[in-house]
């Protein structure tokens, strides 16, 4: 059983790694990146709270439905950021022992608050899951991190190897995403945390570790004992996740991840995985609300503190409430460009779990992760940024993969029509307006006709017509002022009267 799990976990390691690099303009694959978000249980219930009818979230709530049968299997078996953790615990930290063994703790409780506020959260109409959403987090390592240097070391070789060309690479000249040291920082600390115990992260922090032991505490499959066990404890002190009491031979079902382990290195093979009697469901939740029948089993789901419980309640719910002030949405910047198909702004804001899938296909490599330019609710969201590349009209490939629709499918011929910003010439700057100089390269790049010339005392100025622009940001991308060029694109929906023309 145990070599099964390893080669399920690396054919979905090897799959999603394949999702990711074939995942590139054109999209030649029926299957992309996407398929992964799309099984993702914590992208789903997230999903699900936001709009129950989103039909994106059938497979996620399938793996929900699977985990009351099986347990959390998705985290021993499925989940790359598990995978990832193994390997790393393998190959660097095998030989650490802390002398602490591998047993439960209080700790194990964490990630039971940090679910409770993120529905709070996202209840309330914030969602910042994607902080925490295994799948985003690998994804956006993968995008910020590896993808660029891959591109910079195989991009001389694509004369040579068209073919290369063709799977690795996307058409943009290079590729480079802000803040990239931050997201490779946070993918080593996650690594690294495996030097303290095994599967770490998954113990502690990950909310969707916590959904799913949520739903495995009535798991049918469980982990038997028979009589010959000698209470030697090797069980207890091996488990990955410390799901095992050491002083009762018992498990806990919701930090268990059917890993197998226990069963492979009992040695008086006493232990198996076999389907058991339904649980109870209501009852000891029940039982927990009116503070009777509370184990003392310090990782037990059932012994959370209500206290801390309510607290983190309370935390998710100012986390939201906060993301709603001036310091959230309000103090988005006039030159927040979302991408198209982009949903209202506080709707995608909250629907955005942050995965980078659009930013990895963006064939200009203009789509970059925010910063505060979408205010505090905006952290890590995608936007346009011209300066490093527009949006091509032939292109609607950031639409057609978000896995959780806060960018809605468009196809090309709409998405010409889509409304991204509003194009404005600072005559300041502008050396067709301040210097005579022959310059209209915004007339000559635009697209979509919307910038044009006019003469004025004898000489050709450039003029933008509202009613054509779109906002693609080609014009503000090619004008040769520097370093601020003379023709800028504005955040969609700003009033022409904020906007500097003179
Ligand atoms: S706990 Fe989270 S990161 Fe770990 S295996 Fe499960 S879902 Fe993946």
């Amino acid at each position: 059983m145990v070599l099964l799990r390893r080669l399920f976990q690396a054919f979905f390691l090897v799959l999603f790694l394949y999702l990711f690099f074939a995942t590139t303009y054109p999209v030649k694959n029926a299957v992309s990146a996407e398929l992964f978000f799309h099984i993702s249980p914590l992208a789903a219930f997230v999903t699900f709270i936001q709009k129950p009818t989103a039909h994106s979230v059938y497979p996620g709530l399938l793996v929900l439905a699977l985990t009351l049968i099986l347990g959390r299997f998705f985290c021993g078996w499925i989940c790359p950021m598990g995978t990832l953790l193994d390997g790393t615990h393998r190959l660097l930290f095998r030989r650490i022992d802390n002398g602490r063994g591998e047993s439960h703790t209080r700790g194990q409780h964490v990630k039971y608050y940090l679910l409770a506020a993120l529905t709070a959260a996202v209840l309330l109409g914030l969602s910042p899951v994607y902080f925490f959403e295994p799948f985003s987090i690998v994804f956006r390592t993968l995008t910020f991190c590896l993808f660029p240097v891959l591109f910079s070391l195989v991009a001389p070789l694509s004369q040579k190897l068209p073919w290369i060309s063709q799977s690795l690479l996307s058409p943009a000249p290079k590729v480079f995403f802000e803040g990239t040291f931050l997201f490779f920082l946070i993918f080593v600390a996650i690594m690294a945390l495996e030097a303290f115990t095994r599967r770490k992260w998954c113990r502690v922090l990950c909310p969707m570790g916590a959904l799913l032991g949520v739903f495995s505490r009535v798991a049918l499959l469980r982990k038997h004992v028979s009589d010959s066990c000698t209470d030697c404890g090797l069980c207890a002190r091996k488990c990955r996740t410390g799901a095992i009491f050491p002083a009762n031979r018992d498990i806990m079902p919701s930090e268990c991840i059917e890993c197998m382990d226990c069963e492979a290195l009992c040695p008086s093979k006493a232990i198996s995985f076999r389907m058991g009697k339904p649980q109870p469901l209501f009852g000891p939740v029940v039982k927990w609300i009116l503070r009777k029948d509370r184990p003392h089993e310090p990782g037990a789901l059932m012994a959370l503190s209500r206290r801390d419980f309510f607290l983190s309640l309370a935390g998710g719910c100012a986390f939201a409430l906060m993301g709603k002030t001036e310091y959230g949405y309000a103090m988005a910047s006039s030159r927040l460009i979302r991408p198209p198909g982009a949903l209202p702004e506080a709707e995608f804001v909250a629907r955005c779990i942050r995965c980078g899938a659009c930013l990895k296909v963006c064939v200009t490599n203009g789509l970059q992760p925010s910063l505060f330019e979408g205010g505090l609710a905006g952290l890590w969201s995608p936007r346009l940024v011209p300066l490093r590349g527009f949006c091509e009209e032939n292109c609607n490939l950031c639409t057609s993969l978000c896995p959780v629709g806060a960018l809605r499918p468009v196809d090309v011929k709409d998405k010409k029509r889509e409304i991204l910003g509003q194009a404005r010439i600072d005559r300041s700057k502008c050396i067709a307006w301040n210097q005579d100089a022959k310059c209209l390269v915004c007339d000559e790049y635009c697209s979509y006709d919307a910038v044009f010339q006019k003469e004025l005392e004898g000489k050709p100025r450039p003029f933008v017509d509202p009613a054509l622009c779109v906002g693609c940001g080609q014009c503000e991308h090619r004008c040769p002022t520097g370093p601020d060029p003379a023709i800028v694109v504005y955040r969609k929906g700003m009033a022409v009267k904020d906007i500097r023309e003179k």
